[in-house]
């Protein structure tokens, strides 16, 4: 929003009625009288003037007297009444040269436009020539030269001079307000402004105060709506003409010629400013009965110059609505929902709620009925948002898919929302229904003026559900921002850190052989401390992955177990396998098996003495690219163990074409385990398909004797877990478990 919007209504008044109109409002500048002070410290002075000018007319207006009986008392009257045409000034009052004084005062105070007329009573006071001129005095008289055929015709000739002078200045000063206005009003960025500031302008040019109001009367016929008004009209901004009481002045507006000649009738000024193929715009003011040529011109002038000025508000108008609207869907867009948005926070006496809606299967609809039946699916979910009474401010499309809202706190309910964002729409014959992610968030105080942060909360929220609640409804409270957040920080300290392993650590796990209790292996698990804490990996290796990083992670990791292993080779000790665990997402990316095999070789490692274990997981979703990166690594020689087994959904005759060696029997099926009934259960079941499918077989979590000894019934011969013991700093693995 531009800056115009905050500043106060009436920033435009700076050019309000500089002269004498405040005192009379309305008068019509006809019927209004010239003003003529009498200043001498002789009452019969003024008698003898009032006798003279009394009921008189100068060009058509009559005379009005204004008395004052010395220097001050000029003053005081002068104060009082601003535009005296003419004054007619003893040149000896109190002193002999007081009259004289006063002019030079008169004069030197800016009062420049008003005639003056030095009357004296001795003839030998004449003043110089140079005070003639220099102090603008039009006529010099003794008072008995002055008859009152006399009078008139100096008093005729002075007032003429006034009204050229006040015309000529007063056109000069309209002419700069309408230069200036029409830069002003340019920068006006609504119609409502706009013609805010148009009624004020022409009010100051008709020096009347701003009592009317400016109306659009389109063209094609639809109702007069009044776009904005003052003074006694206060009240009908915003609404269509025909609210004005009954009169003759909504027929006149609707009748009004359409040429730029301002039209005076019952009172009122009207006068028509431009059009533009939409509608045109009307101006109607309180201004007497009579308006001055002068002023008429002025007016003119100040139409066509603003004309243009409404053609560009159109033209803003027209833009703002492409950048509000969806071109697509012709429904408010992404601007249209920051702009409500940023008007709700400046607001804090309502209580909102804003909403993201994704809808989770649009992709998949677009593939699967093509675009056109997408988008009427699309139109059809957006009207029923647009029907939901959750005093709704506004329902927009941010993105393919995604809605934007805002409404009341107390009315917007994430089960209501679901429902409809959810719900089957028959659209082009077919009925569509998808599965959707809202996240809800209230604006709290907490954002202040900031529409951006509100934006990056909002867009937050709602990946944050995506990520924990995907397909609910859910309103974002405090537990979930802090989650949030903690998220992104450790998201920005893993960014940071995982590039050079800062803060990171490897252990060792060890695999031991059931029947002897050796050591026959070891799993390598990554460990991070952030802000002096252990964060488990089942926290940060998701982020890890989101983030691209674990690529990063698994080199720091391969490494590590280098540096060990050519340290123990030094020593002499018998090479350990260790396994290394794979994120799925890293088996995406193209080259990354030969990166790791590289980086593997760089290590000082072999295939003898490094395996890879990846989730099951993998199996199901992992495009064939990311198989034929296992299979990369297995033609290298590689062991491929499939981790974690039987927390997915692979069904067991699933791994036909999978290159495994091992499974590893998740720890969920092993907790139960018991000698009694090892037999029915599915770790069971899961054995004996590793047999069928010749693949090795290692259990996991294995934390207590029973456990175990059941897993040897069921010849499962190696495990790992608590009861052998738990991942070990690398450095001291050797010595724990006494692996020479
Ligand atoms: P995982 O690969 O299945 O690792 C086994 C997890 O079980 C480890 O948790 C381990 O500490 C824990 N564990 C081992 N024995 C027992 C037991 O007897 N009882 C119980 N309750 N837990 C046991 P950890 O270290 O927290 O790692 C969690 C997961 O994080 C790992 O599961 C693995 O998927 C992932 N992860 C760990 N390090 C890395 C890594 O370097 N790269 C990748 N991509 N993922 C890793
Ligand atoms: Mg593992
Ligand atoms: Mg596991």
């Amino acid at each position: 929003m531009s800056d115009t919007s905050n500043a106060p209504a009436d920033d435009l008044l700076e050019f309000a009625p500089e002269d004498g109109a405040p005192d009379r409002p309305g008068t019509p500048s006809a019927v209004r009288p010239w003003y003529v002070l009498v200043v001498d410290d002789d009452e019969d002075v003024h008698a003898t003037t009032r006798f003279a000018l009394g009921g008189a007319r100068i060009l058509g207006r009559p005379v009005e007297l204004i008395h004052a009986h010395s220097a001050a008392e000029a003053w005081a009257r002068l104060g009082e009444v601003k535009d005296i045409a003419v004054a007619l000034i003893d040149v000896v009052m109190e002193t002999p040269d007081a009259g004289l004084r006063l002019v030079r005062e008169l004069r030197e105070a800016g009062l420049r436009e008003m005639r003056i007329v030095l009357r004296t009573g001795q003839p030998g006071y004449a003043p110089e020539v140079s005070v003639i001129s220099s102090y603008e005095i039009d006529d010099y008289r003794t008072k008995s030269e002055l008859t009152q055929t006399r009078l008139l015709t100096v008093l005729t000739a002075t007032i003429r001079a006034y009204d050229q002078i006040r015309t000529i200045s007063r056109s000069r000063a309209g002419l700069e307000m309408i230069v200036e206005s029409a830069t002003k009003l340019f920068t006006r960025t609504n119609l409502e402004l706009f013609s805010r500031g148009v009624l004020t302008q022409i009010a100051a040019l008709l020096r009347v105060p701003p009592n009317g109001l400016v109306c659009v009367r389109s063209l094609a016929g639809a109702e007069i709506m009044i776009v904005s008004a003052a003074g006694g009209f206060a009240q009908y901004a915003g609404r269509p003409l025909s609210a004005l009481p009954d009169g003759p002045l909504v027929d006149l507006i609707a009748d009004l010629p359409r040429h730029a000649d301002p039209v005076v009738e019952g009172g009122f000024m009207m006068m028509h400013f431009g059009a533009e193929p939409g509608g045109e715009l009307i101006a109607v003011i309180e201004a007497g009965s009579e308006i001055a040529d002068a002023d008429r011109t002025l007016l003119r002038l100040f139409a066509t110059n603003i004309a243009i000025g409404f053609e560009n508000q159109a033209l803003i108008d027209r833009l703002d609505h492409m950048a509000h609207v969806d071109p697509v869907f012709d429904v408010p867009n992404l601007n249209a929902f920051e702009t409500a948005l940023s008007e709700r926070l400046a607001d804090d006496q309502i209580e909102c709620r804003t909403a993201l809606v994704h809808l989770e299967s649009h992709a998949s609809i677009v593939a699967g009925y093509g675009l056109r039946v997408a988008r009427s699916y699309l139109r059809a979910i957006y009207a029923a948002l647009a029907e939901y009474e959750m005093g709704a401010l506004v329902v927009a499309m941010i993105g393919d898919g995604t809605f934007a809202l805002i409404g009341d706190a107390s009315r917007l309910d994430p089960a209501r929302l679901h429902a409809i964002v959810t719900a089957a729409y028959k659209t082009d014959g077919v009925e569509i229904a998808s599965t959707a992610t809202s996240a809800l968030l209230d604006l709290d105080a907490a954002f202040g003026d900031d529409t951006a942060a509100a934006m990056r909360a909002l867009a937050a929220a709602l990946q944050h559900v995506r990520r924990t609640r995907r397909n609910e409804s859910v309103v974002f409270d405090a537990t979930m921002r802090a989650e949030s957040d903690r998220r992104s920080a450790l998201q920005r300290e893993l960014k940071r850190t995982a590039p050079d392993g800062e803060g990171f650590a490897v252990h060792l796990q060890p695999k031991i052989e059931i029947a002897t209790g050796r050591v026959v292996g070891a799993e390598a698990l990554l460990r991070w401390r952030y802000d002096g804490r252990a964060v488990s990996p089942a926290e940060f290796i998701p982020i890890a992955e989101a983030t691209g990083l674990t690529e990063a992670l698994t080199d720091f990791v391969v490494t590590e177990v280098g540096r060990w292993a050519r340290a123990r080779a030094k020593s002499g000790a018998t090479p350990l396998p260790v396994a290394v665990n794979l994120s799925p997402i890293d088996l995406g990316r193209q080259g990354f098996a030969a990166r790791l095999i590289e980086r593997v070789r760089g290590a000082g490692l072999s295939p003898a003495t490094i395996e890879f274990e990846v989730t099951e997981g993998v199996a199901m979703q992992s495009t064939p690219w990311a198989i034929g990166q296992l299979q990369i690594l297995k033609d290298s020689g590689f062991r491929i163990a499939l981790d974690d087994f039987g927390t997915g959904y692979s069904s067991l005759g699933n791994f036909g074409d999978f290159p495994i060696d091992t499974l590893k029997i998740d720890r969920k099926f092993i907790t139960p385990l018991a000698v009694a009934h090892a037999q029915e259960s599915l770790a069971a079941v899961i054995l004996s398909m590793t047999q069928s499918l010749r693949v090795g077989c290692v259990a996991e979590g294995v934390e207590t004797e029973e456990q175990c000894k059941a897993l040897q019934l069921l010849g499962c011969e190696v495990a790992q877990g608590y009861l052998f013991g738990k991942p070990a700093d690398i450095g001291e693995f050797d010595a724990l478990f006494g692996v020479k």
